[in-house]
């Protein structure tokens, strides 16, 4: 049994509330780790160390800053396997699929590397007569992200790099269900050179999330995880004065027109819809074939690819995916599968009573396909998150459009054809914030942004790229005249105002 407790001030500590919760393996369903759960007074030592700390740091200059930065990739990539592997026995996603979700954080890291350049600002000369303008970036002082148990490397690398980066200390409270990788990704800071204080790690769960939003120190919070959570942190956040960006649920579509390469759009729904068991904001959950050849065409590929997915241990490297990450998540994607049946939904494959031979414990289901879904059904609204993909027929590209762009969610989307000019109309028309034309997971590269609109995301800057760096400092804009000075000569008469 491992203890997690908590980190401040440069090192782990214990928690001192007395409450914990346990933490799982997912591919044996056994518990291995109880992880402490942070009271408001544990939280406030934690902004006490950041806010010392904080002023220190923010005179570094930003290319030693920097370098912190590329020692701690340098760290990480060092001990990838070993972070793979804790991150797959904790969470439940394979170990391939776990080193991407490291990979896809690393390369935010990469980004905030370039913060010389990123916190450069404007520069007008001759405003006015003797007038400059200038306008410089600051950080916020201390900050804090709170992130979701899908991915417990990428989403803290994307919250804590940019934010550290530019010069601010910053508190994370990870997901509780698998904690083990952010607390080692606050020590591997430690030894890159980061002072102690400007990394803390408070594990916990609603009473130190509201400990944060309340807290006058904090000045920004970002999060990330399901709709409803990201509503309430965005308005209490808000409301008490701090910035805030929440990121909340999806349902992504994935349009296949009547031209589209068949074989690729089945291996694209296979991957996006099952990789990682379904537990992927950018998971692709609805499939749109326009027209009912292409319908009946797509579930002749589909049913036998979804029926033959190879479920397993998260340590078994031919695994296609492996356990959901609690036993409550697994009954609930579970329950989903019922109420469709009941709703009328079509179950063409079921895998809800799959048992994974030899770990009879574990949290596993396998993959489930329906046809005949529509837009009034449940299951069609709300986010399963699970191994459960839903097709939608529509009878036309203008039906297609409609079903993404007037769903409440809005995270990604994508259109499998091969003309040019619908999915031009498409990527231009649809009202959903990342799209993909061929490609069935849209995540935008580190120097882009990420961010999901309507139920999707709660306020205006999106995550990593250009917009973490806006999020993170604030703009301060100087207007500066200097009416006479030296190049008039040496004055011997004692100066007065002119
Ligand atoms: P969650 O909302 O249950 O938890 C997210 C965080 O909020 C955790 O740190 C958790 O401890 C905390 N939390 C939970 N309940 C709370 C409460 N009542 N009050 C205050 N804080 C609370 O989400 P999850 O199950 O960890 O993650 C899965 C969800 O995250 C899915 O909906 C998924 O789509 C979403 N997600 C979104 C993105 C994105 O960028 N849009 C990325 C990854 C995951």
């Amino acid at each position: 049994m491992r203890e997690v407790g908590h980190f401040i001030g440069g090192k782990q500590v214990s928690g001192q509330s007395g409450r914990t919760t346990e933490f799982f393996q997912p591919m044996t369903g056994e518990v291995i780790g109880r992880v402490a759960l942070a009271s408001k007074d544990e939280l406030r030592q934690a902004v006490e160390n950041a806010k010392a700390a904080q002023p220190a740091w923010a005179a570094t200059n930003p290319q030693r800053r920097a370098r912190v930065m590329m020692k701690f990739l340098e760290l990480i990539a060092q001990e990838t396997d070993s972070l793979a592997e804790m991150l797959a026995r904790e969470h439940g996603k394979t170990i391939p699929d776990a080193k991407g979700d490291i990979q896809r954080g690393v390369e935010v890291a990469e980004f905030a590397c370039g913060i010389p350049h990123l916190l450069k600002g404007e520069f007008t000369e001759g405003a006015g007569p003797g007038i400059d303008m200038y306008s410089i970036r600051q950080p916020l002082g201390v900050v804090a992200g709170i992130t979701p148990f899908n991915f417990p490397a990428m989403i803290p690398l994307w919250k804590l790099s940019p934010a550290i980066a530019c010069g601010n200390a910053f508190i994370l409270k990870p997901s509780e269900r698998d904690p083990g990788v952010p607390m080692r990704l606050a020590e591997l800071m430690m030894e890159a050179g980061l002072p102690a204080g400007i990394l803390n790690v408070v594990n916990g769960d609603k009473e130190v999330v509201d400990a944060i939003l309340d807290d006058p120190d904090i000045k920004a919070v970002g999060f990330v995880g399901s709709s409803p959570i990201a509503q309430y942190v965005y308005s209490r956040a808000t409301t008490n004065g701090k910035r805030a960006q929440c990121f909340g649920g999806a349902k992504n579509h994935m349009i296949i027109m009547p031209d589209a390469d068949l074989d690729q759009a089945a291996d694209a729904l296979i991957g996006a819809g099952y990789g990682s068991a379904g537990e992927r904001c950018m998971a692709v959950s609805v499939a749109v074939p326009v027209g009912k050849a292409t319908a009946d065409a797509l579930m002749d590929k589909l049913i036998p690819r979804v029926e033959s997915l190879k479920v397993g241990p998260s340590t078994d490297p031919s695994a296609d995916f492996g356990p959901l990450v609690t036993k409550a998540h697994m009954e609930k994607v579970r329950s989903y599968v019922d109420l469709g049946v009941q709703e009328g939904a079509k179950l063409v494959v079921d895998g809800r009573n799959f048992k994974m031979q030899g770990y009879e414990n574990g949290f596993y289901m396998g993959g489930c396909l329906f046809d005949e879904v529509t837009p009034e059904m449940r299951i069609y609204k709300e986010e399963i998150f699970g191994p459960v993909l839903s097709v939608v027929r529509a009878k036309n590209y203008d039906e297609a459009l409609r079903l993404p762009s007037d769903h409440e969610y809005g995270n990604g989307v994508a259109i499998y054809t091969r003309d040019g000019d619908a999915a031009r109309d498409f990527a231009s028309k649809v009202n959903v914030g990342m799209v993909g034309i061929n490609v069935p997971i849209p995540v935008p590269l580190a120097y882009y942004t990420f961010g999901g609109w309507k139920a999707s995301g709660f306020g205006d800057l999106n995550q990593h790229g250009p917009d973490a760096i806006r999020f993170y400092t604030k703009t301060k804009t100087v207007t500066s005249r200097w009416p006479s000075g030296i190049k008039e000569g040496a004055e011997f008469s004692i100066p007065t105002m002119k």
